[in-house]
């Protein structure tokens, strides 16, 4: 009775199955496109104006009302079908100050100038053309197959996610208010990490909160052949950037993750010169509100106390700025992604959906579930051909994962299993 009972489960589970894939071996061919061209038109963060002006234009077309320039080129669309919960989906839209080295045929040649004015190349080397080729994908299917769901769509397009700004500015322009308050957010993000095909969650905390740090240690400057009669800033840097390596090690727990980096170190300009003045840029990553508190409190502490220990006067101690570009951490409620994990499972099969690890890499996806007191939850979809993946594993030879100017994901498998995957969550969430 029992397997008898399984067996009728499994053939009711497997027999959406079929419509989904039909549709999306169907439509695949015109994502492929879809992809293609966004590559190849990618826009810098703050200037994503032909992007969210085809984003607004494919939810359109599908049936949404859509609202544009929400929080600068931030689009949302809403779709509603019935009752139901109300489940937002989101893409982010910019692309890196890159310049692509794939050699691929629909490599990006496109040319840029950033907010300080310097010309760069521009590539989408972080995926966000694959987020939303998958996003309007998803968008199609639930508009042509409304008879399978019911409830409330809102498909949001977000600018700016490399500054971890956009998602803040669309809050703050009040995207909730404008269109409705979702009951659960997903989001999905590309990894050369894992193969095409694959899917893997994280539950509980699955990216960083990440905080930008100016640390300028002043000085007083002299020959350097009478450090006497100076306050060298140099010395007093190097003091500094070895007592931060304290801060993770000794005062917080090992059972809360934390990184403190000195990223850059700028000071001087000649053998025998002491300079007055070194800057330092530091990125701090940690999960817990409480963690993040203690670090940059404890990073200030020593930056100041290094400078009294090193003799230096009140007034030239060193300045410690943190900068206003916060990216909160990405928290999956666990019972939530367990439950969308389920739901990928039942389509891509057991062998394909893997339970991922916590990364100290940042999202600003995290703000819009906490936003709307509601589960959020950002899964990793696998981007690296199957070749190169086997190779890797093989050879030891390393995949250009996101960043990388030779990131190069084999678009129709990554886009196909993209789609099914969030359709599926989406089509559970809303059953
Ligand atoms: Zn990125
Ligand atoms: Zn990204």
């Amino acid at each position: 009775m029992i397997s008898n009972l399984a067996l009728l489960l499994t053939v009711l589970s497997c027999q959406e199955l079929p419509a989904q894939q039909t549709w999306i071996d169907q439509e695949l061919p015109g994502l492929v496109t879809l992809y293609e061209k966004l590559h190849q038109s990618p826009e810098l963060s703050f200037q994503e104006k032909e992007t969210s002006a085809k984003m607004a234009a494919i939810l359109k077309e599908n049936g949404f009302e859509v609202i544009e320039n929400i929080g600068g080129y931030g689009v949302a669309g809403v779709l509603r079908n019935g009752k139901g919960p109300t489940v937002l989906v989101r893409a982010d839209t910019d692309a890196l100050p890159i310049v692509e080295d794939t050699g691929l045929a629909y490599a990006s040649k496109v040319r840029a100038t950033e907010q300080d004015g310097h010309e760069v190349g521009v590539m989408h080397a972080c995926g966000h053309d694959i987020h939303m080729t998958v996003w309007s994908g998803v968008a199609a299917y639930l508009a042509q197959n409304k008879s399978q769901w019911s409830g409330t769509l809102l498909f949001v397009a977000q600018p700016a996610e490399e500054r971890g700004a956009g998602s803040a500015a669309m809050l703050a322009d009040g995207l909730y208010e404008k269109t409705v308050t979702p009951d659960f957010a997903l989001a999905l993000h590309v990894t050369g990490m894992m193969p095409v095909g694959d899917v893997g969650l994280c539950k509980g905390y699955a990216l960083a909160n990440v905080d930008s740090v100016n640390i300028t240690v002043r000085g007083k400057g002299g020959h350097g052949s009478t450090p006497q009669v100076t306050h060298d800033p140099i010395a007093l840097a190097a003091r500094i950037v070895t007592g931060l390596q304290n801060i993770v090690s000794r005062e917080i727990s090992p059972f809360d993750p934390a990184v403190v980096t000195v990223g850059s170190i700028h000071g001087g300009s000649k053998h025998n010169i002491i300079s007055d003045r070194v800057d330092l840029q530091l990125t701090v990553r940690s999960y817990e509100a409480s963690v993040r508190a203690k670090v940059l409190a404890a990073i200030e502490r020593c930056a100041v106390n290094e400078g009294r220990a090193a003799g230096f006067p009140e007034d030239l101690l060193p300045l410690v700025e943190l900068l206003d570009e916060h990216t909160p951490a990405a928290y999956n409620d666990p019972e939530f992604t367990e439950r969308i994990a389920s739901a990928m499972r039942a389509t891509l099969g057991d062998a394909r959906v893997h339970d991922a690890p916590p990364v100290m890499g940042g999202e600003d996806f995290g703000r819009f579930g906490p936003a709307a007191d509601c589960p959020s939850s950002i899964f990793w979809l696998g981007v690296s051909s199957k070749e190169m993946f086997q190779a890797s594993i093989v050879n030891g030879t390393a995949l250009p994962n996101i960043h990388s100017d030779k990131f190069a994901p084999s678009p129709s498998g990554a886009i196909r299993t993209g789609v099914l995957a969030m359709t599926a969550a989406v089509l559970d969430l809303l059953q």
